[in-house]
């Protein structure tokens, strides 16, 4: 497990190298708000790509959505967020600090200071806005705080234009806004995040076998690239932790140095929703199962995962501390950058060399070049931001048209010609996500 003391070395390596600042810095920053820099942004970038890639592309069954953020205010009447989206809050009269009453282990008094706590109230989390010039409740819109809505009021849509048939599901990547009353733990729990969520449509009494299905191909998914078997698990839901409408819940759970916390929720939800925006647009969102010849409002497995929180699991379960290096020790599928090119000394053609090499990966993944400092320093500035492979020029590369691919993990340093290049990269990158 990573320590706390690693995770402040973590957050600090974020900033300096450019994963992860916090927003408006310059002006003071403003709470729980984070922007990924250049290497961050491709971080996460591939951490929606690979979810996509396995949900959407790889399979036949699941289509593709991207719904607008701001929706009919009924939405949330139907879903039950205006009514029960609330977390029950307390305040310290004396230090003024607020706190989820459910995260205070049945305490009285403020942990900060020891002051009195007010009575819990319950507070909604979702950011209410306006839309249109007049500032008036007629015209009062909410930031969505989860994408699944979104999916929902698609359904007919998605059923009508893709000719799609139960099974099949739903799948959207997008931001979502919650009012978190204690956001923190870096990205863990902001107040702005996204999600990737599907909703997966089922016939009556199949769900039980597909929450399962979905259950285990979420888990392995976070193995597959690269999180470490030991601090993944899957932890289900006590009746009394269920959503009213949720049968039957697993989290997938990662091991922070703030403990086992929740990276995403599969959920066994009926025919909850859809029943729900049924009555309130008063619209048929009936399937009709031609296979069975039977009318129903199918059920549904949400498998609803956070971009952020597993981007921030990547980058902590992958860093590692050797005496002579700090290593992210990334999925290259999930690694920012794929490979490094340098020429050993900037003089005899090498630097030339190297941008002919640098011109001829760029089309295929994100390399980067660098010509400062020695060898050691740069081999180690790559290993510092997870770049899997660094490919060197030297003097022997004008005698047989050869360089140096050394590996991150094992440093192990091999010769290679020019023209095998990108065929060994493509093929390390596919192999390793085997
Ligand atoms: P928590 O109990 O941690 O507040 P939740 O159970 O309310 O989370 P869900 O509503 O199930 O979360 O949302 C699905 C996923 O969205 C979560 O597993 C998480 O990855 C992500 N998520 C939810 N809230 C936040 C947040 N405030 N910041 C970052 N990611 C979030």
């Amino acid at each position: 497990m990573t320590t706390p003391e690693q995770m402040e070395k973590i957050v600090s390596l974020c900033k300096r190298r450019g994963f992860i600042f916090q927003s408006s810095e310059i002006y003071g920053g403003l709470n729980s708000c984070w922007d990924y820099g250049p290497l961050g942004v491709e971080l996460k970038r591939n951490v929606k790509d690979a979810w996509w890639r396995s949900v959407v592309y790889e399979r036949d069954d699941i289509y593709g959505l991207d719904a607008s953020i701001l929706m009919h205010p009924k939405v949330w009447e139907a879903s039950g967020h205006i009514e029960g989206f609330s977390d029950p809050l307390v305040d310290c009269k004396k230090c003024k600090h607020r706190f989820r009453q459910d995260h205070l282990d049945n305490t009285e008094i403020c942990p900060d200071c020891g002051g009195e706590l007010t009575e819990a109230r319950q507070f909604n989390l979702m950011f209410k806005t306006f839309m249109g010039p007049v500032e008036d409740s007629a015209s009062t819109v909410y930031m969505r705080p989860e994408t699944a809505q979104g999916i929902f009021v698609n359904f007919q849509n998605v059923v009508k234009s893709s000719r799609a048939k139960v099974p099949f599901g739903i799948a959207q990547i997008g931001k979502a806004f919650r009012n978190e009353i204690t956001p923190g733990n870096f990205t863990f729990r902001t107040r702005e995040f996204e999600q990737m969520e599907i909703e997966f449509f089922v016939k009556p009494g199949d769900d039980e076998e597909w929450l399962h299905y979905w259950k285990n191909e979420r888990f392995n998914w976070y193995s597959q690239y690269g999180i470490k078997q030991e601090n993944l698990k899957l932890r289900k839901h006590d009746d009394d932790e269920l959503a009213h409408y949720a049968k039957e819940c697993y989290d997938v759970e990662y091991l922070f140095p703030f403990g086992w916390s929740e990276l995403e929720g599969i959920a066994s939800r009926t025919d909850f929703d859809l029943t729900q925006h049924q009555t309130f647009s008063k619209k048929n969102l009936t399937y009709f199962d031609e296979a069975a010849k039977e009318r129903y409002i199918p059920y549904v497995i949400e498998p609803s995962a956070g971009a952020d929180r597993s981007t921030l699991a990547f980058l902590v379960d992958a860093y590692d501390e050797e005496p002579e290096r700090v290593v992210l020790r990334f999925h290259p599928k999930i690694a920012p950058i794929k490979a490094a090119i340098f020429p050993l000394m900037r003089k005899d053609g090498q630097p030339e060399k190297a941008r002919e090499i640098e011109e001829m990966l760029r089309p295929h993944f994100k390399v980067m070049y660098d010509e400062a400092g020695n060898i050691g320093r740069r081999y180690r500035r790559q290993d510092e931001i997870g770049t899997p492979f660094c490919i060197t020029v030297d003097h022997d590369t004008f005698q047989d048209d050869s360089v140096t691919l050394r590996d991150r993990d094992s440093m192990e340093q091999v010769r290679l010609p020019i023209s095998g290049i990108l065929d060994t990269l493509q093929g390390r990158l596919e192999k390793s996500s085997d």
